[in-house]
């Protein structure tokens, strides 16, 4: 059991605990119910197994000390498990079941049984398949080899090294109908082990395709402004370097708008706060409704926004941009509020060659300063 042993206390080593990480209530709460659920199986499976041997026992193949002694020492083992599982000592391991633990003792058990009870040794020898079908689905590779290699070296001298008879005897009736039994249990035993499998690999996939989703929504938010929706500044500034690269390798246009609110600190102040916020709500939604597909709007910061328009010259960004801005300035914002007027102002600039994202912005920014300058609600290219 030293190698078992040794390989226990590597996965200790990697324990949660070990390194200091407390895991949370609910996640032991719940190991330790499905610890439950696996324990009280094997308690079931002693139980009906000892059916077996009781009903050998009063075919007199046996004596009744076998399946009592069985019982007592199989429970036994589950309940140190149990012990073991409910003090939580289990979730020191990184395999919080202990399968070479419980694989190791259960098999112990068997071959213990086989020497004590030869004659009907292929009960306990059908049972070891059993053990290992359910210690499969928790072992690594390297924990089957050794549990195997640990059997074996059991198994392999009571075959070899000894004359003991092993039998599973079919003579009488009730001897029949024992062995019946042990073959019908274990059979069904094994279709339980294989349909607890398939749902694990079933709950498995489902949780990895949620796992997915979750991600895949967290990056989402990761890249979105909260208030407005539009690309964050971080993700709209990622989008300008990887378009300018883009543009540089294709030769293809590239152009941006840098797009400000007019007068909106004077909306803040007339209008309050909230109303502020959802006329930029409503300012951007209009902006996706009336940009096309390959186009990226983001918020620069505050009232600011980037447009970049990725294969369009300046004649035709400032086309476009123009048309947004009637768009906005033709919107009914008196909905909101009665005499309530929004427009803005933008900067539009194209890529020159080898030129980095920051003189191009600063281009673009200058473009705005003067559509400002010139009165607002206007575009002005660089
Ligand atoms: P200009 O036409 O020169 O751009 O005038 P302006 O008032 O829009 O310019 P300024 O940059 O001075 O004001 C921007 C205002 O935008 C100030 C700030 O309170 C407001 N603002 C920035 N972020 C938000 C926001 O998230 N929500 C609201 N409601 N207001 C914001
Ligand atoms: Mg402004
Ligand atoms: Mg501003």
């Amino acid at each position: 059991m030293s190698s078992a042993a040794s390989l226990l206390q590597g996965q200790g080593s990697n324990s949660a605990v070990a390194h200091g990480v407390r895991l949370p209530p609910e996640l032991l709460k719940r190991r330790t119910g499905q610890r439950r659920q696996m324990l009280a199986v094997q308690a079931v499976s002693y139980s009906l197994i000892t059916l077996v041997l009781v009903v050998y026992a009063y075919a007199g193949t046996i004596p009744m000390i076998i399946p009592s002694a069985y019982f007592l020492v199989g429970v036994g083992l589950v309940s140190i498990f149990v012990v073991l599982s409910e003090a939580c000592f289990n979730d020191r391991f990184e395999d919080h079941y202990l399968t070479v633990y419980q694989v190791g003792g259960h098999v112990a058990i068997q071959l213990c049984f086989l020497l004590a009870a030869p004659e009907i040794g292929f009960a306990f020898l059908s049972v070891v398949f059993l053990i290992f079908g359910f210690g499969a689905l928790r072992m690594t590779s390297r924990q089957a080899i050794i549990a195997w290699t640990l059997t074996m070296i059991g198994l392999v001298p009571i075959f070899l090294f000894t004359s003991t008879p092993i039998g599973l005897p079919i003579a009488t009736p009730a001897e029949r109908v024992a062995a019946m039994l042990s073959y019908v249990l274990t059979i069904g035993q094994c279709a339980f082990v294989g349909l607890y499998g398939s749902t694990m690999r079933k709950m498995l996939y489902d949780r990895s395709f949620e796992l997915k989703a979750a991600n895949k929504r967290i990056e989402e938010l990761a890249e979105l402004d909260e208030l407005t929706g539009a690309s964050n500044r971080r993700s709209i500034m990622r989008v300008l370097e990887e378009e300018i690269a883009r543009a540089d390798r294709s030769g293809s246009p590239c152009s941006i708008a840098l797009i400000d609110l007019d007068w909106f600190k004077r909306i803040n102040d007339a209008y309050g706060h909230p109303t502020g916020d959802e006329v930029l709500r409503t300012f951007s939604i209009t902006m996706f409704a009336n940009i096309r597909s390959v186009d990226r709007f983001g918020r620069y910061g505050g009232e600011e926004f980037l447009l970049v328009l990725p294969d369009m010259d300046t004649n035709s960004a400032a086309g476009a941009l123009d048309r947004l801005r009637a768009i906005v300035a033709d919107l009914e914002w008196s909905a909101f509020s009665p005499g309530m007027n929004v427009t803005m102002s933008a900067g539009v600039a194209t890529l020159k060659p080898n030129e980095t994202s920051d003189t191009f912005l600063a281009r673009a920014d200058r473009a705005l300063y003067a559509a400002k300058a010139q009165g607002r609600n206007r575009i002005t290219s660089a």
